[in-house]
């Protein structure tokens, strides 16, 4: 199977069908490895050249070509500055918010003219996981807003003061992990959707409550 691979190749496949960064504690699939980390094992570097990380990232590429790995663009955790051009003249942009409401005079959303929502189901805990980024921390958001409710307002973002803006930029990189087989794919969406379940019953048992 492993045939008609070059050497890079060859030595990518091997490192991830050995699953090096173990497996993801809510869906039991291989956590994906990413470029930087294969050319440190490919070439036996702490510091992977340029030309090095290219010929992985090639090597990877064919690879998936091929049906062997599955590639994923995924931030890293490190951000860079960087100074964009923006033309001169732009439209007001607007961020939409997402916060739990304090039920105080002076709460951001109420002032921004939002009702606050106490509706709560699945889909509005996956707003919160992907606004806060963790379980833990949606988790934590979503109890809190079990007491006011919780708004989505929008909010204006800022103008640059002159005719460049900074931006925190954060940095991906192609992940790599082994092709998974269609069992373990049905395997994994099965065992991600009993994760998820006691937390939306736990809510929905609380809103009955109230
Ligand atoms: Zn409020």
């Amino acid at each position: 199977m492993s045939r008609g691979l070059g050497r890079v190749q060859r030595a990518v496949l091997a490192y991830v069908r050995s699953e090096p960064g173990g497996r993801s504690t809510i869906d039991g699939t291989p956590l994906a490895a990413s470029i930087t980390g294969l050319a440190r094992v490919v070439y036996g570097v702490e510091q992977p050249t340029d030309a090095q990380r290219a010929a992985v990232r090639r090597a990877v590429r064919r690879l998936e070509a091929g049906g062997h790995v599955e590639v994923q663009r995924r931030p890293v955790g490190r951000t860079y500055t960087q100074q964009r051009a923006h033309p001169r003249f732009w439209p007001p942009r607007y961020d939409r918010r997402l916060a739990v409401c304090t039920g105080k005079d002076g709460c951001p959303g109420c002032t921004a003219g939002d009702r606050p929502s106490m509706y709560f189901d699945a889909d509005i805990m996956a707003m919160f996981i992907e606004h806060y980024g963790t379980l833990a921390e949606a988790d934590r958001q979503l109890w809190r807003a079990t007491a006011h409710g919780w708004h989505l307002y929008p909010v204006p973002l800022p103008r640059p003061a002159d005719d460049y803006r900074t931006c925190e930029v954060e940095i991906t990189e192609l992940c790599v992990r082994r092709a998974l087989t269609d069992k373990e794919r049905a395997e994994a969406e099965q065992r991600a959707q009993q994760f998820i379940r006691p937390y939306v019953a736990a809510m929905l048992a609380m809103l009955r409550r109230r």
